[in-house]
């Protein structure tokens, strides 16, 4: 941890602005201009317009509620399934690599669905992104669309104490006001897919995994072939909340995640199952292969440095694996499931850190499932 930290580093939750759908009687008289702007943009509401096109009037508007040097826009690429950045103003002096893809700020924004104030010295995951951008403070504000945070404002200054808890609830019900600009920009078929993304890893849901799971017995029955299916758990995971919170916990959940998926097949589903338990579907897959695919994830986080909180402090992780396949160790959905859990609970009872087949278990242990 840096010396400057005056006292220790504060979670992302701390740079949380409660806001409000009303403002106060006093701060509209003090601020009748800024609230204007919000009310010009609701006049516009019924536009027909492209998204960046929205996303540039908006760094606009809110150019005319509070001063700033820099703004990022980050939303939702239907096409990329993630957060890209849509508008980049005044930030010539960095790489696009710097910021192209997503930032903890909006990552933060999406998990906390408020505004945020960043400040330097409390958090070293933002002072790392404020070093970067080379700014000292930023104001960010959800963008939301059917009350899901589907991108992120970012404000940037140079000075440190550029913006206030009263400029984030103006710049609140700006975003509000522009929902309807933005919600034209979504076919159900994209919303319905940013509803099976998990926010916290960007992996699918729970319930795209199921759907998938259904559709993919159906498959096999019709094509006559196997697939496989992998359950994974992080090994002694509470031990890293623990020692380092549940804010590295996430951030560190989401870099496992990202591994995860790193060589998957476009037919591959990697889904969250919960809490830091990972369910991956194998289409056309048997025993072999799906612990070929099984022990190369092991390995690959065994490897993998994990930074928790601050490139200094480096953690190792492992998984355990269970591989069940489809229809030679189970013929339904739940009993396949219970067969890959059964393999699981072998994995962790036999030492964690390893990838085990539930045709590979003894019978007791398999009846016991
Ligand atoms: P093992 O699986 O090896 O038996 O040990 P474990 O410590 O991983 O055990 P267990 O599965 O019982 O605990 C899972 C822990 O994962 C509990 C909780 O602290 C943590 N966890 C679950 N979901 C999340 C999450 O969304 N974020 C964070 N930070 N931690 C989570
Ligand atoms: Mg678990
Ligand atoms: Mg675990």
């Amino acid at each position: 941890m840096p010396e400057y930290f005056s006292n220790a580093p504060v979670p992302p939750e701390h740079f949380v602005v409660e806001v409000f759908s009303e403002v106060s009687r006093e701060v509209v008289q003090r601020r009748w201009r800024e609230v204007n702007v919000v009310l010009r943009l609701s006049m516009l509401s019924g536009l027909d317009m492209e998204v960046e096109a929205t996303l540039n009037m908006l760094c606009d508007f809110a150019a005319e509620i509070v001063p700033f040097e820099a703004a990022l826009v980050y939303f939702w690429d239907d096409t990329e399934e993630r957060p890209e950045a849509r508008v980049a103003r005044s930030l010539d002096h960095v790489t696009q690599e710097v910021f192209a893809r997503g930032n903890v700020l909006n990552f933060w924004a999406t998990k906390y669905g408020r505004p945020l104030l960043i400040s330097p010295a409390h958090n070293p995951e933002a002072d790392a992104l404020l070093d970067k951008l080379r700014f000292e403070s930023a104001i960010v504000v959800p963008l939301l669309v059917n009350n899901r945070v589907m991108g992120t404002l970012q404000l940037f200054s140079r000075s440190s104490s550029a913006f206030s808890e009263e400029d984030a609830q103006l710049l609140w019900m700006m975003a509000l006001v522009s929902e309807n600009l933005l919600t034209r920009e979504y076919t159900n078929e994209g919303l319905i897919r940013f509803a099976f993304t998990d926010y916290l890893t960007g992996l699918k849901t729970r319930g795209y995994f199921e759907q998938q799971l259904d559709l993919e017995i159906k498959r096999s029955g019709r094509k006559k072939q196997h697939f496989a299916l992998l359950m994974i758990d992080i090994d002694h995971f509470k031990q890293l909340n623990d020692r380092y919170g549940h804010h590295v916990g996430d951030q560190v959940l989401h870099d496992v995640a990202a591994l995860l998926m790193r060589d998957m097949r476009e037919v591959d589903t990697v889904a969250r199952y919960g809490g830091e338990e990972f369910v991956i579907i194998l289409p056309e897959t048997a025993g072999a292969g799906a612990m070929k695919v099984a022990d190369r994830l092991r390995r690959s986080v065994e490897q993998a440095k994990f930074f928790a909180g601050s490139p200094q402090v480096v953690e190792y992780l492992s998984i355990s694996i269970g591989v069940a396949v489809f229809d030679s160790d189970a013929q339904f959905k739940r009993e396949l499931i219970e067969a890959a859990d059964a393999a699981l609970y072998a994995a962790k009872s036999g030492g964690r850190n390893q990838a085990i087949l539930f045709s590979a278990l003894s019978r007791e242990k398999r009846e016991a499932s």
